[in-house]
């Protein structure tokens, strides 16, 4: 019923305040209940297998919402969209990303995909090669909420990714708790070792930020810079260069 947006959050690169990424984020509002949250919504499409078909509208509005921008004149940044388990899992999934990028003349620098970390891991053989594939194509790869899912070393070094997410349970209390600044500072070193790029998530103090940049955290993403916003904020974001003050 047409009832489905996405919005989109910036990803900002911690050295120079600009954007550097988009994240899609998909958004509900239900004519009787108002927004409803995806915590609540997509679940249920998962167990359902409407996500399937959710989840295929999510990359093609992406993928359109970067060409509209280009057309517009801006220069958008790559896209990420959010990849769920039943989507992974089918035979099709490859294909469905090749033909949310068709019609691309030079789907590079287009689209990211997000992957938990716990998803990843399982099945890991069959989803190397399943991402090798989408990456042949001009994706990127993310991992996403790094930290949760119980990874195998071993494994994260053969995965074809291209950036590492730091779940927010690990920033939220970055700055009152030592732990959490050990356990960041490894994930940074791992990822920069495997020379990914790393992205902070839910960064909402500048001492938060300013901590990450110290520690060489790459971009970060979160309510101190904005919220996910509709296509058409986005888009006065990219005219306007909207950046991290400072
Ligand atoms: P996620 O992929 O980890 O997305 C990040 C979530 O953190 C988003 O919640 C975002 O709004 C929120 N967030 C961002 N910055 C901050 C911050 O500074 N503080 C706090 N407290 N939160 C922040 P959202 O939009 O409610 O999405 C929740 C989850 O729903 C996502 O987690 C993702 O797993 C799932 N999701 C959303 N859109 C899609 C989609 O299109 N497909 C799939 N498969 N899953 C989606
Ligand atoms: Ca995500
Ligand atoms: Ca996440």
């Amino acid at each position: 019923r047409r009832e489905l947006a996405l919005h989109y959050q910036p990803t900002v690169d911690l050295g120079k305040g600009n954007i550097v990424g988009l994240e899609a984020l998909m958004r509900w509002r239900d004519p009787d209940l108002g927004p409803v949250p995806p915590a609540r919504f997509i679940p249920v499409m998962e167990e359902t297998g409407l996500i399937l078909e959710a989840g295929r509208w999510a990359l093609e509005q992406a993928v359109a919402d970067f060409r509209r921008w280009q057309a517009n004149g801006l220069h958008p940044p790559r896209v990420a969209v959010n990849v769920s388990q039943l989507q992974l899992r089918q035979k099709d999934f490859v294909a469905t990303v090749e033909r949310a990028l068709s019609g691309a003349a030079g789907a590079a620098g287009v689209l990211e995909l997000e992957i938990t970390e716990s998803l990843i891991m399982q099945d890991v053989e069959a989803n190397i090669l399943k991402l090798k594939a989408v990456r042949d194509m001009g994706a990127e790869v993310a991992i996403d909420d790094f930290g949760t899912g119980y990874s195998s070393l071993s494994y994260i070094a053969k995965l074809p990714i291209n950036t590492l997410k730091i779940d927010r349970a690990f920033v939220m209390n970055l700055t009152r708790n030592p732990g959490d600044v050990s356990i960041v500072t490894t994930m940074i070193s791992l990822a920069h070792s495997l020379d990914l790029t790393v992205v902070a998530e839910g960064v909402e103090t500048l001492e938060q930020a300013n901590l990450l940049r110290l520690l060489k955290c790459d971009e970060f993403q979160g309510y101190l810079f904005s919220p996910a916003v509709p296509a058409e904020r986005i888009e006065q974001f990219l005219r306007e260069n909207k950046s991290l003050p400072g």
